[in-house]
């Protein structure tokens, strides 16, 4: 247990440290400058500072978010969500209006059998839409900020050292990490902190150093984004981020998301390849919301990084830990704010506990084991999801029970509040699952499911 400045204690532990704790003049490596490695570096340099302890912080990160295009871009669709927005703000951190391209107030659900708009519970504008660098490839003059550059730049004035350089080299030499870059010697450091996402090679180097390390599971994405211009998104997109439940084999979710002046369009799914991504863009669904001289061919730049969809089991080691993606992640939703939450408590276990294995496991494990146990649960969800978007009668069912809530007020909103937070990831998967357990729910669902049957067996 750390005391602090004034030597009071900061927190009372049952168990005492393992005995490998930070001390004064100790180095600490993050690699990666995304979210989880800004985040961790800035909440741990001010827990750090409570506690009345002198360390230093490098985040080694090659890219520069100020730049466009993939190079300069960690890719993602760009969606900050409501609770990660308000969790920010209580931590005295706002995102500044250069960043956020805009609010997204509302969903708007699209099927073959209709579209139907969600509006936010509050009515408010809190889920913001960023580009992670300054913007696609062909953006001439770039007029917004990047969110990651925005972060990077909070770690820096809170005291982390920025080597803008890409960790070529990892090991552990009698027990101590240490890294090394193309032009730099081999360094040791008291921790590293790996928060390199799932796109990097030094995950499999952590797997040949620690025997109980296991990289996260992933699969597939495709973005791309089009140049539509603010004035032509405001009038086709509006401030909603489009969200399409439409029966593509091997596509798990599908958005399009309104930015400054830039759309962005998101899949996710373990069979993504050029003819899904071509009958996605084709189908009449996408064509009716996009605006009418649309041509799903003139994107202003496109990737296909890959996502995090099964978080590692044992996420650190001696003096080593993993957040962010790297480490556990949500499933399909809200990494950033994953990586905010696995950052937080990664930068308090070291600052306050110790940075050994055992400290990491009594400390940090149980965030990542309440993560993972909700992405079973929405892996549930997700499964129930799919089945249901491949039977017709069951996607008509869904629109009339969420047109049929359009007027109702909160709580009674069921479909529309589950659908709200399964897009947002605004609550945990657990959660959503247990509102469609609720009586009104399955009575109204039900009635809806009979209404379709007979509008289908009437119509055809
Ligand atoms: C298609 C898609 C859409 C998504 N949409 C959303 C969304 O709308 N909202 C949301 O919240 N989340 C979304 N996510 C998830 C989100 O992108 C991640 O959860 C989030 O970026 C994780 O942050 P991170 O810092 O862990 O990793 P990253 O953002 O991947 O950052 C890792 C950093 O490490 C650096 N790095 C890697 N290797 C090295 C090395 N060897 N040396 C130095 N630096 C290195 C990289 O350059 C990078 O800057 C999406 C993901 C995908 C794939």
């Amino acid at each position: 247990m750390r005391k602090s400045s004034t030597g009071h204690d900061w927190v009372h532990t049952e168990e005492a440290s393992t005995g490998v704790e930070l001390r004064d003049g100790d180095h600490v490596a993050v690699i990666g400058g995304g979210p989880a490695g800004t985040f961790f570096s800035y909440f741990f340099l001010d827990m750090a500072e409570r506690a009345g302890l002198e360390v230093s912080v490098d985040i080694y990160e090659s890219r520069d978010f100020s730049g466009v295009g993939p190079a300069a871009c960690n890719m993602c669709g760009g969606i900050i969500s409501e609770s990660l927005v308000q969790h920010l703000a209580t931590e005295g951190i706002i995102l500044p209006s250069t960043v956020v391209q805009r609010g997204i107030d509302s969903y708007v659900l699209h099927m073959d059998v209709g579209s139907v708009r969600l509006e936010t519970p509050l009515h408010e504008m809190r889920i913001g839409a960023v580009h992670r660098a300054s913007g696609p490839r062909d953006l001439e003059k770039p007029t917004w900020e990047s969110f990651d550059g925005f972060l990077l730049s909070l770690a820096c004035k809170r005291g982390a050292r920025l080597v803008r350089e890409r960790v070529t080299g990892f090991d552990i030499r009698d027990g101590v990490p240490g890294i090394q870059t193309k032009s730099s010697e081999y360094k040791e450091y008291n921790l590293i902190v790996i928060a390199t996402g799932v796109n990097s090679r030094i995950l499999e180097r952590c797997r040949e150093l620690l025997s109980d390390y296991n990289p996260p599971r992933t699969t597939g994405t495709y973005i791309c984004e089009y140049r539509l211009g603010a004035g032509v998104i405001t009038e086709s997109l509006g401030n909603s981020m489009h969200v399409f439940l439409q029966k593509i084999p091997g596509l798990e979710f599908a958005a399009i998301i309104p930015k400054g002046d830039y759309a962005s369009v998101c899949l996710l799914g373990d069979r993504i390849d050029a003819d899904m991504v071509q009958s996605f863009l084709n189908s009449p669904e996408v064509r009716g919301c996009m605006p009418n001289d649309w041509r799903p061919d003139d994107r202003s730049c496109r990737c296909s990084p890959l996502i995090n969809i099964g978080g590692s089991p044992r996420p650190f080691g001696d003096r080593i830990v993993f957040i962010g993606d790297a480490g556990v992640s949500r499933l399909y939703k809200d990494g950033i704010g994953a990586a905010y939450r696995t950052a937080k408590a990664a930068a308090s276990t070291a600052v306050f506990q110790g940075v050994s294995a055992r400290d990491f496991e009594r400390h940090y494990l149980p965030l990542c084991r309440e993560l993972k146990k909700d992405n079973g649960i929405g892996k549930l969800v997700f499964t129930f999801t799919k089945r249901i978007k491949g039977i017709g009668i069951f996607r008509r069912a869904i629109y009339h029970m969420i047109e049929g809530e359009q007027g109702m007020a909160g709580k009674s909103r069921r479909m529309s509040m589950v659908m709200w937070d399964l897009f947002s990831g605004s609550a945990p998967y657990r959660e959503i699952l247990l509102r469609t357990f609720h009586p009104a729910f399955l009575v109204r669902l039900f009635w809806h499911t009979i209404h379709s049957i007979m509008y289908t067996s009437k119509h055809g």
